[in-house]
């Protein structure tokens, strides 16, 4: 099969959003008046992000899942993508099952596909991700405020602990196990949270190196400090049963890829409003005062000592 082909098959689907998609020297695109265009890449690096044999159809959701969790973080709204892979064969089966899970994912936010590179080379996947926010509405990390309420979405941790089972730094059962992967193979980008919290939030940043790392991102940019408590965080019943693994997935643990955000205090009706609505659960897990730095207190109130803030790569 022709580079061509492979494209045409498996990577060229109709974009209505779109003036000019996939097949010509670029994609045209158009943002809506009053609007500006956000814009990110994530990379997915085979034997970094994912293991080589990953389900390719998990894999191709992920692809896209982490890129949109930047657009949720920034309270954009999904239109557009562009996706860079190398593949070190074209294993039909494969493209077929990791494009079924990207497009999956693609329709849910109305996200076009519009155009690519495809090369030979070790596996690697490259998303361009592209959406709309309104002008001056976007959620930026400078703005936390001294007094605002630090919230975090859904649950931390289970992606790093199923992690850890898979590299055999420890054993989980089968059910637990069940219980966590989701998390780190699918998980869901909080956009529509993200369009919510426009005008509420007054930062945000999506947790996708663990929590005290991405929320110091916010804390350096707006020059405060974050107060937070560990019995606050949310996770989930499986990680609370893991105390030796407690604060360094839910911390430090990477690849939650929920949105962590302040807002003022008097916005909390409001946010319980939204977490009823979106069917999702959101947690006040401390605040901001005047500063730097973040601490978290355990039980007795004692601060703990994080000996690893978060993944970094160098
Ligand atoms: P060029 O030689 O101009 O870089 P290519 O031959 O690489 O063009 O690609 C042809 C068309 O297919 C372009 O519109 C490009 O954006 C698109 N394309 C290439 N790879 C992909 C991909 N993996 N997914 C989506 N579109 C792709
Ligand atoms: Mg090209």
């Amino acid at each position: 099969m022709s580079e061509f082909d492979l494209i045409k098959r498996h990577f060229t689907r109709a974009s209505p959003g779109a003036v000019l998609g996939v097949g010509d020297d670029c994609a045209l695109l158009q943002v809506r008046e009053g609007h500006v265009l956000a814009v990110s890449s994530d990379m997915l690096v085979s034997g970094t992000h994912f293991f080589p044999d990953a389900d390719p159809y998990q894999l191709g959701h992920k692809t896209l899942a982490v890129n949109l969790s930047d657009l949720a973080a920034m309270g954009a709204t999904p239109r557009w993508a562009t996706l860079a892979l190398s593949l070190s064969d074209a294993d039909e089966d494969w493209l077929e099952r990791f494009s079924a899970g990207f497009f999956a994912l693609a329709q849910q936010h109305g996200v076009d596909l519009v155009g690519g590179d495809t090369t030979r080379g070790p596996l690697n996947l490259c998303v361009t991700i592209m959406g709309e926010v309104p002008v001056a509405q976007a959620l930026r990390r400078e703005g936390a405020q001294v007094g605002d309420d630090v919230w975090v979405s859904g649950k931390l941790g289970d992606a790093a602990l199923a992690l850890a089972h898979m590299q055999g730094k420890l054993v989980l059962s089968e059910q637990d196990y069940a219980a966590c992967a989701p998390a780190l193979h699918s998980p869901q980008p909080r956009v529509a949270l993200g369009l919510a919290l426009r005008g509420i939030a007054h930062s945000a940043i999506d947790v996708s190196d663990g929590l005290v790392a991405d929320l110091g991102h916010i804390l350096e940019r707006s020059a405060v400090r974050a107060e937070l408590s560990l019995a606050g965080l949310p996770v989930s019943g499986v990680l609370r049963g893991h105390t030796a693994q407690l604060v360094s997935c839910a911390l430090a643990g990477g690849d939650d890829y929920e949105l962590c955000f302040t807002a003022a205090i008097r916005q909390r009706v409001s946010i319980a409003d939204i977490a009823t609505r979106l069917a999702l659960p959101l947690t006040r897990i401390g605040r901001i005062v005047a500063g730097s730095g973040c601490v978290v207190h355990d039980a007795d109130g004692q601060p703990i000592q994080l000996q690893n803030g978060g993944y970094e790569h160098f």
